[in-house]
């Protein structure tokens, strides 16, 4: 069975035609492959930092998501992050995109992925970008509001509506999105009925819990707020609705993607079990994207003050590290390996710590990775490696001071989730 997905995802697109090291457990090892990587860089003196794609943590992944809600259909959020081989692996293991834009939709498209595994799941859309939306076939979308009704009826009249309900608010998400997107309770029915005069065919409801979801029980609020939308419909004469989006927002931590499941499992047996035919899909993001990434950086400069430490290192928080910024649950977590750029002891095992500063390259002061983090003694030309870091993290890299820490080689890897 895996040998057959391993085939699948060697030859996806985006993955055909690349160098993919494979990795085990006994063989060779992620942060071995990361430190040969180092010192290959080393030998040609390139010093740029990069990111390692393994792939075999995607097949889990997809693994364990196809075993906890069977009855969900993934549409993978691009926005979390577009690498081409992420993409093509997501597609030949089965898994549907949500696009945001006319760009979106071109990346997934030409990977050879039909448009009809598309939804274009943003609720405020440029205009521009509906009329391609339409000339290429992708045909299903949300709104919440009337004036995105009429940009629909003007330039898309026949594409399926679901409508983008706000999320009742737990307080729990790093990212809420409710304050941003979502029609209110009350503005549920006048939208059903203009989207009824304007003969839109409105076929479901969706919803965002908010990104990096703190609480399960977020989606079972929200999931029953979505049947009262159904049963709106129903009253008000409307085809009979058939699809649920419950959205993203699933964090891939394994204790809390089984409670999230099984809040989930239980909100639709109890809220959608009497409804046959209903198809139930979801926008994952970082559920799929942050384990499989791990992202090594170059130590480029050194200061040291009596205890402290200070390094500067080539990407930060506004390239891949952006997330310290954005996501406060991220410093939490956040602890780098620390690499020897030399051959002897590279992972500094046995090596004793020191408290230390590490910034981001800019001259920004914002730009400040690590604050009083114990690291073993570096060096400029050493390297500091970051795993778990495929979620918003490249995708929102920007070109700020010269530093274009939004273009990072990713080299590719398959670890067999067997061995
Ligand atoms: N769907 C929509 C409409 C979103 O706005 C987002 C993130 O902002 C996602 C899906 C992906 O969310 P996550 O990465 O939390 O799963």
């Amino acid at each position: 069975y895996h040998r057959k997905l391993q085939h699948l995802i060697l030859n996806a697109p985006g993955v055909k035609g690349m160098k993919v090291t494979p990795l085990s457990r006994d063989d060779l090892r992620l942060t071995d492959l990361m430190q040969s990587i180092i010192f290959k860089a080393q030998e040609e003196d390139i010093k740029e930092p990069f990111y390692v794609l393994d792939l075999g943590v995607l097949v889990s992944s997809m693994d364990n998501w196809t075993r906890a809600l069977p009855m969900v259909q993934p549409f993978y959020a691009v926005k979390c992050n577009p690498e081409p081989a992420l993409l093509g692996s997501l597609a030949v293991l089965g898994s549907n995109f949500d696009c945001a834009s006319r760009a979106e939709i071109e990346s997934v498209l030409s990977l050879g992925v039909s448009p009809n595994r598309i939804i274009f799941a943003h609720p405020c859309k440029v205009e521009s970008h509906i009329k391609y939306a339409a000339r290429v076939g992708v045909n299903l979308t949300t709104f919440d509001s009337r004036d995105e009704l009429e940009k629909i009826r003007r330039w898309h009249p026949k594409c399926a509506l679901l409508i983008r309900i706000k999320a009742p608010d737990d307080g729990g998400a790093r990212t809420p999105l409710g304050t941003k997107y979502g029609a209110l309770p009350e503005e549920v029915e006048p939208l059903l009925e203009a989207a009824k005069a304007a003969s839109l065919d409105v076929i479901g409801v969706s919803f965002h819990i908010g990104s990096g979801a703190g609480h399960a029980r977020a989606y079972g609020a929200a999931i029953a707020e979505a049947k009262t939308v159904f049963d709106a419909a129903t009253r008000l004469g409307m085809p009979e609705m058939r699809v649920l989006n419950i959205g993203g927002g699933f964090t891939p931590a394994s204790q809390m993607f089984d409670h999230t499941t099984t809040t989930i499992r239980e909100a639709i047996e109890a809220h959608f079990s009497n409804k046959s035919g209903i198809k139930v899909i979801a926008e994952p993001g970082r559920y799929f994207a942050e384990p499989g990434f791990t992202l090594a950086t170059n130590i480029f400069g050194r200061r040291v003050r009596v205890e402290l430490r200070e390094y500067w290192c080539n990407d930060g928080v506004y390239g891949s590290l952006n997330c310290i910024l954005n996501d406060p649950g991220f410093t939490v977590t956040c602890s780098p390996l620390a690499c020897k750029s030399n051959h002897a002891n590279p992972t500094c095992k046995g090596a004793g710590t020191y408290k230390s500063t590490v910034f981001g390259p800019t001259c920004c002061a914002l730009d400040t990775i690590l604050r009083a983090h114990m690291l073993p003694e570096l060096q400029v030309g050493d390297w500091l490696v970051f795993p778990n870091m495929g979620a918003y993290t490249a995708a929102l890299g920007t070109s700020f001071n010269g530093f274009n820490t939004g273009v990072i080689k990713t080299y590719l890897a398959y670890s067999n989730p067997e061995s």
